[in-house]
């Protein structure tokens, strides 16, 4: 079954249709009807103004963004990927990722603490259908608009998420859980919390399953705070996760096919949406800066207009590479054998690493257009705020690690024989 619909992606419509405006959207293409498209982004506009409203604070306090996610449930915005018959909207990844680039204007962590309750919203949807446990779950989730947070560090294995070193203890049909769950971003405002774990004490690292404990399974025992350079709003704090449950509350599927087939992919897709919203974000105040320093000047444009087009090429840029990424990973999305083969995989990691430093070139070109007001904390053309969450892209999952694990994959292919394979 084809979880994510097909995408015709019309890029920089928006763009053209207003070149000095930021991008409204990202992909143009939609899932849904034009009424319900339209009411979507509406609704998505709503949060974002709030999200806007309360961004200094949730930076300065690095606290939780309450009120920009009470209007993401007030809004029903955090069911929209699940199936109509579930209760949800039914919405395309396009669609999500659309959203989190529309909160990433506003907040960075409020997009992507929706991001990343979306990643694991999608990994139930499409590997939790044939749970009964796991339909019950995911239509609550849709009704009663839960936040889901997801564990997959542990300990000081870091990015490694596809090892895991604590395992699932079974008691008839009864589980518990032990874990360090060393970064778990919102893990004090979920509902529940999905979580990597090796599937039995004698199982090895990486033969993982993915759980769903609801919030009255867990026990979270602080181990390490969240006072971060940027992101600070996402309280991505460390507990000692205790939980327990039943066997059922097991997604179906191994976490290998999860991981290769949805987590991956969508993570990236999803974080993506993010990073170009705060890269367009910091593009808007270097517009501003250059715009108010050519009416100083009687409409001349100022020297610091070359770094301005800079950032707006490499922000059409990211645009580009993440409606492509769309793309790609719709026209595979139906097809297991595509999904897990070596080029798919390698071409979403790559698009990770890709994505993440295009935003970050964005937003430097953003800060560097607008000199010292920019550089500044203070003032409407700072992009202090933009600079510090959009260095958190190469390091959420290391590109490091990322570039050293498809470092094999990169010596299987030759170069492409035409422009268009
Ligand atoms: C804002 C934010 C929110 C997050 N939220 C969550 C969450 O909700 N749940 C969750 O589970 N995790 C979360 N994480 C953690 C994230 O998924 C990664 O696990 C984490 O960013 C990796 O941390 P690390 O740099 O300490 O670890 P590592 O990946 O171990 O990297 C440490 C250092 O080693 C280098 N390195 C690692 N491997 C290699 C290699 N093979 N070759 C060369 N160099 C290498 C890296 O470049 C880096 O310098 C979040 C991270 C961020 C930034």
């Amino acid at each position: 079954m084809n979880a994510w619909p097909a995408l015709v992606p019309e890029l920089d419509r928006d763009a053209e249709a207003a070149p000095d405006a930021a991008p409204g959207s990202l992909v143009a293409a939609t899932n849904l009807r034009a009424a319900s498209a339209a009411d979507l982004t509406a609704r998505a506009g709503t949060v974002a103004a709030v999200a806007a409203a309360h961004v200094e604070a949730v930076d300065r306090d690095s606290r939780f963004p309450d009120e920009a996610i009470a209007a993401a449930r007030a809004a029903r915005l955090l069911g929209i990927a699940v199936p109509r018959e579930l209760g949800g909207d039914g919405a395309g990844l396009a669609e999500v990722v659309d959203v989190c680039y529309a909160l990433g204007r506003a907040c960075a962590a409020t997009a992507m603490i929706y991001a990343m309750h979306q990643t694991t919203v999608a990994c139930l949807v499409r590997h939790g259908r044939a749970s009964a446990w796991h339909q019950r779950f995911i239509r609550r989730l849709a009704g009663e608009q839960l936040l889901l947070a997801s564990s997959t560090t542990e300990g000081h294995g870091g990015g490694d998420v596809r090892n895991s070193a604590a395992p699932i203890v079974r008691n008839g049909s009864r589980i518990a859980l032990e874990r360090q769950a060393t970064v778990v971003s919102y893990g004090r405002a979920a509902d529940a919390i999905v979580t990597t774990a090796r599937r039995a004490a004698d199982a090895a690292p990486s033969d993982q399953v993915l759980v769903a404990f609801l919030k009255q399974d867990c026990t979270l025992e602080p181990l390490v705070g969240w006072d971060a350079f940027g992101m600070r709003g996402t309280c991505s704090e460390g507990f000692r996760l205790v939980a327990s449950g039943c066997g059922e509350q097991i997604l179906p599927v191994a976490y290998a096919a999860i991981h290769a087939h949805t987590m991956m992919p969508v993570a990236h897709l999803t974080w993506s949406g993010v990073w170009a919203g705060i890269a367009a974000a910091a593009v808007e105040r270097a517009r501003a800066f250059v715009r108010n320093a050519a009416q100083r000047s009687g409409g001349a444009l100022p020297p610091a207009a070359a770094q301005l087009t800079r950032a707006n090429a490499s922000l059409r840029t990211l645009r580009s590479l993440i409606a492509a990424a769309l793309q790609r990973f719709e026209a595979a999305a139906a097809d297991a054998s595509l999904l897990e083969a070596i080029d798919f995989q390698t071409g979403m990691n790559l698009f990770k690493v890709n994505a993440s430093e295009l935003a970050v070139a964005t937003v430097t070109s953003a800060m560097q257009s607008c000199g010292l007001a920019g550089y500044r904390n203070d003032g409407e053309f700072s992009v202090g705020r933009h600079l510090r969450d959009i260095l958190s892209a190469p390091i959420m999952i290391s590109n490091d690690r990322i570039l050293a694990n498809v470092a094999a994959a990169s010596l299987l292919n030759g170069a492409p024989s035409s422009l268009r394979d």
